[in-house]
């Protein structure tokens, strides 16, 4: 599904990305691990494709297409979901409203008309029981007054909703507690699938006690220096990540 190739990137002439190499296949959850500031969430907005980052080496290449001079837009809907990671407060427009709107992008950029309100109605009930949303969070104002546990649950609610092919939440240091993290859990594993992925970069080993990931990846400065299975997640709690540099230096 996504294969990443000798991928280098900069911002502002400062390389932060420096050969990345990544595969991730239809059905898997790989997480990222790694300590900050070593280039995790610049590798998902690469991935996604935000502008302010250069790619100067490598490719990207989703379903075999490269995707290096595609927009972040046209991405989204080819399938590529990445979770907000400081989402915007939109007053006025409920997170039915805003995930109606994304949809129906989504539909018109596949040359299809907008899906039929009962079919839209049908879909909001049935992702919204899976996840356990309640009717009143639905018409609440985007992001508005939110608690950690409710953004995650909107972002959740976003994924279940586009159905993406490939998921990247990139979790920030900051602001997750159990409630978060708990809907965070319970919503990647009801819906992974084999035909979908999940990319997860975060900094809790805890989280993947929750979602068992098929593969981890350790970054440090740029570059994956180490993977394995999900034990290496236990290793790095106990371990840091002193040890893997040493390794590297050996
Ligand atoms: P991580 O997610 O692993 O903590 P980041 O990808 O956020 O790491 O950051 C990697 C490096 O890139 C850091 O040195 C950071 O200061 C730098 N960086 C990230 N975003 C920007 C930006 N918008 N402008 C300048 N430097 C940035
Ligand atoms: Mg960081
Ligand atoms: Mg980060």
């Amino acid at each position: 599904m996504l294969k990443i190739k000798n991928l280098h990137a900069q911002i502002e002439d400062k390389e932060i990305l420096k050969g990345i190499d990544l595969e991730i296949n239809a059905g898997e959850v790989h997480a990222i691990m790694g300590p900050n500031g070593s280039g995790k969430s610049t590798l998902s907005s690469v991935i996604a494709g935000k502008e302010e980052f250069e790619v100067t080496q490598g490719e990207i290449l989703f379903e075999g297409e490269e995707l290096n001079d595609i927009d972040p837009e046209v991405r989204a809907h080819k399938g590529v979901f990445l979770s907000f990671q400081y989402p915007v407060e939109i007053p006025g427009v409920s997170v039915t409203n805003f995930i109606k709107t994304a949809i129906n992008a989504k539909r018109k950029a596949h040359g299809e008309n907008d899906m039929p309100a009962s079919e839209m109605l049908k879909l909001i009930r049935e992702k919204s029981e899976m996840l356990e949303i309640d009717r009143k969070f639905l018409s609440r104002s985007l992001n508005t007054g939110f608690s950690g546990g409710e953004k995650k649950r909107n972002e959740i609610f976003q994924m279940a909703m586009l159905e993406p092919k490939l998921a990247i939440l990139d979790e920030t240091d900051s602001g997750l507690d159990i409630d978060a993290l708990q809907v965070v859990a319970k919503g990647v594993n009801k819906l992974r699938r084999k035909d979908n992925a999940v990319l997860l970069i975060t900094h809790y080993q805890r989280l993947l006690n929750y979602i068992v990931p098929d593969y981890v990846h350790v970054m440090i400065d740029g570059k994956i220096v180490k993977s394995g299975g999900k034990e290496l997640a236990h290793e790095l709690e106990e371990r840091g990540y002193d040890w893997i540099k040493a390794e590297k230096t050996v």
